[in-house]
């Protein structure tokens, strides 16, 4: 295999002899993609599996299927994106057009997470493609089975020297780390984040750092009881809660806990059977470290449902933690599992100051059927993203930007905000020869009086 600085070298010569640039073969490589992946589909859904016994349907609804469909909307807009457009010029400019022409930044790498192995890759992967950049991609080791078909996928599609796979840890990301790339794409934790950013400001390198953090489920009392008990063990219980914008926490009204929770108690059952950690259609939790940091965490309450667990398969029961307090571990860092702290409050003003003296949440959800708890919740709490009387809905459509703020992340992407994220917007304005003015020069006379005039 090609030395690290060897691949990103490379990569910098193709980029540089201009074949990632024509729009055609940036659409054809797009085109191989979608079909070396429908190629792949059986091997990355047992991988899938084996890595997050993550079932059929799972697989194909948050992975193969999502990154399928945004290749087809890249396509089909790509060709209007890519074109350099003309924008108005002012006054001072007169004579002259301006112009932005996207241009790709050049060899950019993409560091990706264990919890949607496939669609976190590929995904940034495609907004890189489309952009025109070359790319180097950094899977998970924590999801070994993906990677194996991900790196026979990539392979079967792109030379080296255009997208390359370097498997592997730590250890990888940080020989990574220290290449020139013109750009840095990085999903995952907030503290590697940090890592991702100091390294890459030793080179001025411009990132998107997609991260996590702890996202609020607030449900008013006049929220729809059986609606929000199925939105949320959905959000929260897919892939055993390991979902960047899964619910972290629940603040339920006082008045409808108790239903809320029966509810949610009766919906777990239908998901997922009755005894979900043995249930093998039912996500398991990546690693054995994960799995007791999970465990211990079950000590920080009461399981209102929940709180079975299997050491073999790393499974864990939909949890539902009562009396839980606000300094316990649970609380002081992302749960990124099956396990659902809940909370009540009496004054939607309590849950806006609960919320507002935490750090700035990924995703944040509320149910209710009340439009001024809607605006008191969405004038007055920043978050990246999210639904209103629903979970993770936002993150599955290409017209909306998908990113966090303040300590969840920098940046965003998917659809047409992936293409701009891997793209530069050069600025260009072309000066006509036909006349000059004089009164901006220092030798005019009355120019200082004229730009006076115009720069008001
Ligand atoms: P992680 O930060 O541990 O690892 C992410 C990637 O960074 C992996 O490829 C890993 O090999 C690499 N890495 C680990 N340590 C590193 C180091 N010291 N230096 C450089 N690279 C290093 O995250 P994870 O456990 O894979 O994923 C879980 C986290 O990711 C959660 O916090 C979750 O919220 C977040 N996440 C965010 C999004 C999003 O879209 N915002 C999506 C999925 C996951």
């Amino acid at each position: 295999m090609n030395s690290i600085p060897s691949i990103v070298n490379k990569q910098k010569a193709y980029y540089t002899a201009g074949l990632t640039r024509p729009l055609e073969s940036r659409l054809d490589m797009l085109q191989k993609l979608k079909q070396a992946i429908k190629t792949h589909e059986a091997d990355l859904t047992a991988a899938l599996y084996q890595d997050l016994h993550k079932n059929e349907q799972e697989a194909y609804t948050t992975e193969i299927g999502i990154v399928l469909k945004e290749i087809s909307f890249v396509m089909k807009r790509l060709r209007k994106w890519a074109k350099p457009k003309q924008v108005k010029t002012p006054l001072t400019h007169l004579g002259s057009k301006s112009f932005i022409f996207p241009e790709p930044y050049g060899t950019v790498l993409v560091i990706a997470p264990w919890n949607y192995p496939l669609q976190l890759a590929l995904s940034p992967l495609i907004g890189a493609i489309a952009a025109g950049n070359t790319a180097v991609l950094k899977p998970s080791e924590y999801a070994p089975a993906v990677s194996v078909v991900l790196s026979n996928l990539i392979s079967s599609v792109f030379p080296c020297d255009y997208v390359a796979m370097a498997e592997g840890g730590p250890d990888v990301s940080t020989a990574l780390l220290q290449q020139p790339f013109d750009y840095i794409f990085f999903t995952g934790s907030v503290s590697v984040g940090k890592i991702v950013m100091e390294a890459a400001s030793k080179q001025l390198i411009p990132v998107t750092l997609e991260l996590g953090g702890k996202s609020p489920c607030i449900v008013h009392k006049d929220a729809d009881i059986q609606l929000a008990a199925k939105r949320i063990v959905f959000g929260k219980f897919t892939n055993a809660g390991q979902t960047c914008i899964a619910p972290d926490y629940i603040v339920v009204h006082e008045d409808i806990k108790t239903k809320l929770t029966e509810e949610m108690k009766r919906v777990i059952s239908e998901f997922f059977g009755p005894q979900p950690e043995q249930n093998p259609q039912y996500g398991k939790i990546v690693s054995e470290r994960h799995y007791q940091r999970l465990l211990d965490f079950l000590n920080d309450g009461v399981p209102l449902i929940g709180g079975q667990s299997d050491p073999v398969h790393h499974k864990i029961a939909p949890t539902i933690l009562d009396q839980v307090k606000d300094d316990s571990p649970v609380m002081q860092e992302e749960i990124f599992g099956p396990i659902l702290p809940l909370f009540t409050y009496g004054d939607i003003d309590e849950v806006i100051e609960k919320i507002q003296s935490r750090p700035k949440p990924l995703a944040l959800y509320v149910f209710t059927t009340n439009k001024e708890i809607e605006r008191a919740v969405l004038e007055n709490l920043s978050f990246g993203g999210g639904c209103v009387n629903d979970t993770l809905m936002h993150v599955a459509t290409p017209y909306l930007p998908f990113g966090g703020v303040g300590e969840s992340g920098i940046g965003s992407y998917h659809g047409f905000d992936s293409f701009n994220t891997f793209t530069h917007k050069k600025s260009v304005v072309k000066q006509t020869n036909r006349f000059d003015f004089a009164f901006r020069y220092p030798s005019s006379k009355n120019g200082l009086r004229m730009i006076r005039k115009i720069l008001k």
